[in-house]
């Protein structure tokens, strides 16, 4: 018989010479080609087999593949959100114990006495651009869990136009490429939880759809329940497969600015009248931050009804931005706007480099324009856009942005005519 001499893949025949590598075994060959096809047919057969048999890492209640739980204590956590978030640390501390603390829940073993470690879903109030949804997914990148980020507003009561609370886990697997067991152990942040406050005082004039039946909706979900979810979103209909979801171990955030609350904060604390201080500066001080006083009674008379706020254990505020923390913000962080900004400058080989005064340019634009962080961010596009168009393949080595080039390029921005009076 003859034999093939020349050297070629066993598998599917190509010759040495139409493939990169050529692995050799005892009596024939494998391209790089056949190995990646192999790996996926183990992979996938692998994956079933686990799945039939329930005997997945996931299923035994530990990690799935790509979502190791990285349980770190509160102390190491707080770190790492100092290396992201500037300042807000009364809302660190107490988001760090509340996260530490859920997972040692999950943790639990089952005991015979009836200590049972309940939820700890967090409120946080603060207003828009404070770093709520940067907390919340800055907690969930170190732990290393699914998160999801959902806005309140667009859920409506079951049977009405819009979403129904269940849509929020839709997100949530398909973060986590539909990996159940690592789902339900997610964190979901749930923006504008203010937006679906109850209107007015009389729960019962009208029906309100967006409100009160919203926060009814949301009840079970917070408290931990099986869900049915529809896998790809939208409402749930008939003949829709749909996804077990158990949201026992979800921790679920709500993140609002509540706009007024100081108002009935300042009710409150002057009804209980503050006597433990008589120190007049500090006195002041305590009236012009008033959410750090903030508890579930206020938010209850904003309009969140007490069910709701009793799946919601732990509430926290975050402290508007001064000029001092915008100024940190542009710099300090991991991942800071400005570093950011070298990096992309760095890519087409040019450093960039700012003067002082340009830093307190923008913070004063993000005020003075009430942009607050988010703000920023617009600003320096707008001072920069101009020079990221224009100098790559230029040649340039170096930008150096001085006041005069911060404030011409900002001033020919759309951003400069948005003052608001
Ligand atoms: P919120 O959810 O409170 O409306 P975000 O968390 O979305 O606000 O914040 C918007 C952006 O502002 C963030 O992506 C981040 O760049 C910046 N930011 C806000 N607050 C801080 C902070 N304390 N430290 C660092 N960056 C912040």
């Amino acid at each position: 018989m003859a034999k093939q001499t020349s050297l070629h893949c066993s598998f599917c025949g190509r010759g040495r010479d139409e493939v990169k590598i050529l692995i050799a075994g005892q009596e024939g060959h494998i391209c790089e080609n056949c190995v990646e096809h192999a790996q996926d047919i183990i992979t996938q057969e692998l994956g079933l087999k686990e799945q039939a048999t329930g005997n997945s890492d996931s299923s035994k209640g530990g990690s799935s593949s790509n979502f190791k739980l990285n349980i770190r204590k509160p102390a190491e956590i707080k770190k790492f959100l100092d290396e992201y978030i500037i300042g807000q640390d009364d809302a660190k501390r107490v988001i760090t114990v509340a996260v530490y603390n859920h997972f040692k829940r999950i943790n639990q073993k089952q005991t015979n006495d009836d200590v049972e470690i309940e939820k700890s879903n967090i409120v946080m109030v603060g207003e828009t651009g404070t770093g709520k949804t940067l907390l919340a997914k800055t907690i969930a990148r170190l732990l290393n869990v699914p998160f999801a980020i959902v806005d309140a507003t667009v859920f409506t009561e079951a049977g009405y136009v819009g979403e129904d609370v269940e849509s929020m886990l839709t997100r949530l697997l398909q973060n986590c490429n539909y990996d159940v067991k690592a789902a339900e152990r997610g964190i979901v942040y749930v923006d504008e939880i203010d937006k679906i406050a109850r209107k007015g005082d009389n729960p019962s004039i009208t029906r309100d759809v967006s409100g009160e039946g919203v926060q009814q909706g949301l009840l079970k979900m917070l408290e931990g329940t099986e869900v049915l979810v529809p896998p790809q979103g939208g409402r749930k209909h008939p003949e829709q497969k749909m996804i077990k979801v158990d949201t026992k171990n979800i921790l679920f955030i709500c993140g609002g600015a509540f706009d007024g609350i100081d108002k009935v904060i300042a009710r409150r604390v002057n009804t209980n009248a503050i006597g433990f201080n008589v120190n007049k500066e500090s006195q002041e001080y305590q009236r012009n931050n008033l959410l750090q006083f903030i508890n579930a009674q206020d938010l209850k008379s904003f309009g969140l009804i007490p069910e709701l706020l009793g799946r919601l254990p732990i509430v926290t505020y975050l402290n508007p931005l001064d000029a001092e923390t915008l100024r940190s913000i542009l710099t300090v962080p991991k991942n800071s706007l400005i570093k950011q900004y070298n990096r992309l400058f760095e890519f087409e080989g040019i450093e960039l480099t700012f003067d002082e005064e340009v830093y307190h340019f923008m913070v004063e634009k993000a005020m003075e324009y009430k942009l607050g962080a988010r703000g920023l961010r617009s600003i320096c596009e707008s001072i920069l856009t101009d020079a990221m168009f224009e100098l790559p393949g230029s040649g340039e080595k170096k930008l150096h942005i001085t006041l005069d080039y911060a404030e011409s390029k900002f001033s020919k921005s759309k951003l400069s005519l948005l003052k608001v009076a």
